[in-house]
């Protein structure tokens, strides 16, 4: 069988700073456990558009739509702050997500016990805590049509968006979201607003066909997603996995991701409709940004993006056991102490650089 191909664009500011540490890791598995990926690096964000005026070539495209799974930095930054927004690095990644249509965005939210006293919550509300929040994430309220801001019968304008699903849209992430629940705690809990959006009634009753229909084994409640946020800071180990659209999950995912620590922690998975090889189109990036602020200086914590990649082998390669492993070494090592300055107290030691992380994390 051929190698698993990965596509590696690890993009502006602190982005390629944190891949460097992946790399490592990749080099690792072929040298250690005999798994060789077929890497091919290239260009996203700012520093396409520095070489090629685009955020993304058509060729590096190209090659997103053929591999397994794409392993993505970080994109912009305040050099490319007044670019035309049809070139800015941002628009890179929303052509990747577009093209591919990864309709499905996994964002685990997940306590590793080292940091439960780092957290200013409650350690026995967040210590052992394992969730997922799948965002539905090509539709909805942020692409319905008609939007725009146009003049109003009084004189003055009106804004407009328009939610809307489609029973294949809302299947579609359910079906992802069901599939996930199976290999964890087998608990779904939908999300939306069916008292007030008639979306959301439709969302709910779709949910409900998938479960009946094709998942009945799994556990599904719903529950209206102003309710999910409160329950979710008051006691978020109720849940497993919670199935959201697209605007519910943008805020639902970073509610739930920063109960357990720094944004340089956090991955996050996007995937699209599995392929003829049963392997599904991905897109694994850490959650947070190109962080100029820090970018150049050997500050960055490489474990969002570490993370990231042992999610890629878990849902592109079938290798829960070295994502398991991969995660296992993080443990150790910040349950051993190391912190990046992001992960340090006001009143804490000294921080160690983002080299020093990513070599930890190798060494166990
Ligand atoms: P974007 O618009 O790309 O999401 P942003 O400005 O919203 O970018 P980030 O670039 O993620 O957000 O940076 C937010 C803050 O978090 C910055 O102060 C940055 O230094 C910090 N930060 C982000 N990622 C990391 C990391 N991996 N390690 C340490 N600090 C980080
Ligand atoms: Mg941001």
């Amino acid at each position: 069988m051929a190698n698993p191909s990965l596509l590696i664009l690890a993009g502006d500011g602190i982005g390629p700073e944190v891949m460097t540490e992946v790399k490592k890791i990749i080099t690792w598995f072929g040298t250690k456990r005999g798994v060789h990926f077929d890497v091919t690096e290239d260009l996203v964000g700012g520093c396409a558009y520095d070489k090629h005026g685009t955020p993304l070539h058509d060729d590096t495209m190209a090659r997103a739509m053929q591999v397994d799974a794409v392993l993505l930095g970080a994109v912009g930054g305040p050099a490319y702050d007044n670019l035309d927004f049809s070139v800015k690095p941002e628009r890179g990644l929303l052509r990747l997500r577009k093209e591919m249509d990864l309709f499905s965005n996994l964002r685990p939210a997940q306590c590793f016990d080292a940091l439960a006293d780092f957290s200013s919550l409650k350690k026995d509300i967040i210590s052992g805590l394992d969730i997922m929040i799948v965002r539905e994430l090509t539709s909805g309220v942020y692409f319905g049509e008609p939007r725009g801001i146009f003049p109003d019968n009084e004189g003055g304008r009106v804004g407009v968006n328009t939610q809307r699903y489609t029973t294949n849209e809302i299947r579609r992430v359910a079906r992802s979201a069901f599939e996930l629940a199976k290999r964890r705690g087998n608990k779904v809990c939908s999300m939306e607003k069916a008292n007030v959006m008639e979306s959301g009634i439709l969302w709910r009753e779709e949910v409900q066909w998938v479960h009946d229909h094709e998942y009945p084994e799994v556990e599904l409640s719903h529950m209206y997603a102003d309710n999910g946020a409160m329950q979710l800071v008051r006691w978020p180990k109720q849940f497993d996995v919670i199935v959201t659209d697209n605007l519910f999950g943008d805020i639902l995912s970073d509610c739930a991701a920063m109960l357990t620590g720094s944004l340089g922690m956090l991955p996050s998975a996007s995937l699209g409709a599995v392929q003829a090889n049963g392997r599904p189109k991905a897109l694994y990036e850490p959650v947070h940004g190109s962080a100029p602020d820090i970018a150049g200086q050997g500050k960055a914590n490489p474990i969002a993006c570490i993370l990231s990649f042992a999610m890629a082998l878990r849902y592109s390669f079938d290798m829960g056991d070295d994502a398991a492993r991969v995660e296992k070494a993080v443990e150790t090592v910040l349950a051993n102490g190391a912190r990046t300055a992001d992960l340090m107290d006001k009143d804490g030691g000294t921080p160690i650089s983002t080299t020093q992380m990513g070599d930890a994390i190798l060494a166990a």
